[in-house]
């Protein structure tokens, strides 16, 4: 047991650049030491906040990416478990009540092929123990179809890192990998089951949502390239959520001379790519800069704003739910909250709008009250509840 939770606590440290189901923004100590192993505090698809145990089954693999510290012929270490030994392993952290969740990715040996059918020999012997758990499976590039409805049946989420935008920047970063037939056939497949089977799912009577990731700034892209995807991937294939891992140098690697990516840049894209997500907004409408990236100075849902509703406020009190989502400071729960409250009363003033959990200082410069532009200044109750750098938008 001590040489699995040795390999264990090694496994699950090389997962620090995994930010799916992180808490809130990914902050730079994502992670904590509790007992043997690395375990991050996580947020679950329904919100439930959780112990996860994020974990490759090896660090072997056979491909060549230019930025990962597991690149084939790199000197490292390499440690793996196979699916028994990794189940059991978890399961008895998991029974002691020291984890509640898995996310479980590898390394490539043997094939995408039978590298996925170890992850699935995994999964389905834990369930099979009766682990009823958050069991969140990476899917491999190169898997096959029945792979991955096999992997639908056993996991609650699906992840397929694409990496890179589109398959030239992708060449630059993962050569052997193929963008469209490895990475986004696999996705556009979980998307065509759910929506053929729309009755018939999986362990726990629903689907699994599907995540993906992608290494910012390793490939010199541009953020309208990334967001552009992301776009596609909201839209035609339901993705639940976009990741953006900065690109961070690895020494030994083809990338070991590249730059580090800014951090405010991952910020930015999480901004911008739930605009898309959740707000209604397209790339279209967001500012970029010759370059294609958005100015790091500012946030995209004020700069939007500034040039649109800074001269052409809304009047809150007959707004539509969509105009109200484009307001700064107003986000998909504060547009219900005041379509409720307008039913009840007027709205004339930004106290109204704050006591009722509403961003109201952030709102003022581009709405109007009653007919009205409201005087933002900010009241001493205001001033002592500002969180400038939480969540980047209220939900
Ligand atoms: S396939 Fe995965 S583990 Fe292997 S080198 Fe590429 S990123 Fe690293």
């Amino acid at each position: 047991m001590m040489d699995a939770l040795e390999r264990l606590k090694f496994l699950s440290s090389e997962m620090q650049h995994e930010p799916a189901e992180d808490a809130g923004c990914p902050q730079p100590l994502r992670n904590h030491r509790s007992k043997e192993v690395y375990l991050s505090k996580a947020v679950l698809p329904n919100g439930q906040r959780i112990t996860l145990l994020k974990s490759l089954l090896t660090s072997a693999c056979e491909r060549n990416c230019y930025y990962c510290p597991f690149r084939a012929g790199r000197d490292t270490r390499r440690e793996t478990f196979k699916p028994e030994e990794y189940a059991r392993t978890f399961i008895n952290l998991y029974r002691a009540g020291l984890v509640e969740g898995s996310f479980l990715s590898s390394g490539i040996i043997g094939g995408g092929v039978r590298t996925q059918d170890q992850l699935l020999d995994t999964a389905d012997i834990l369930r099979r123990m009766g682990y009823t758990g958050y069991l969140h499976l990476k899917i491999m590039p190169g898997a096959e179809r029945d792979q991955v409805l096999r992997a639908m049946q056993l996991a609650d989420r699906l992840s397929i890192n694409l990496e890179a935008p589109n398959s030239q920047r992708l060449e630059r970063l993962a050569p052997g990998k193929l963008f469209t037939e490895e990475l986004i056939r696999p996705l556009r497949w979980v998307e065509e089951i759910r929506r053929s089977q729309p009755g018939h799912h999986g362990w726990n009577q629903r689907w699994p949502s599907t995540v993906t990731q992608f290494v910012v700034g390793g490939a010199d892209e541009s953020d309208v390239e990334l967001l552009k995807t992301s776009e596609y991937l909201y839209r035609a294939l339901r993705l639940s959520r976009a990741y953006y891992s900065p690109f961070t140098p690895v020494t030994n690697t083809p990338l070991e001379n590249h730059p580090a990516t800014h951090p405010l840049r991952e910020h930015r894209l999480y901004q911008a790519s739930f605009l898309l997500r959740d707000y209604g907004f397209s790339v279209e409408e967001l500012a970029f800069d010759v370059q294609g990236n958005l100015p790091l100075q500012s946030d995209p849902k004020h700069a939007w704003a500034m040039a649109h509703l800074s001269q052409a406020p809304l009047e809150i009190n007959r707004a539509s739910r969509k105009d109200l989502l484009r307001i700064p400071g107003i986000g998909p729960k504060a547009a219900d909250t005041i379509i409720r409250l307008r039913r009840q009363e007027r709205l004339r003033s930004l106290d109204a709008l704050a006591h009722a959990g509403i961003q109201a200082q952030k709102a003022a410069p581009f709405i109007l009250l009653d007919g009205r532009r409201p005087n933002h200044q900010l009241s001493l109750w205001q001033l002592s509840s500002k969180t400038p750098w939480s969540n980047p938008y209220p939900k």
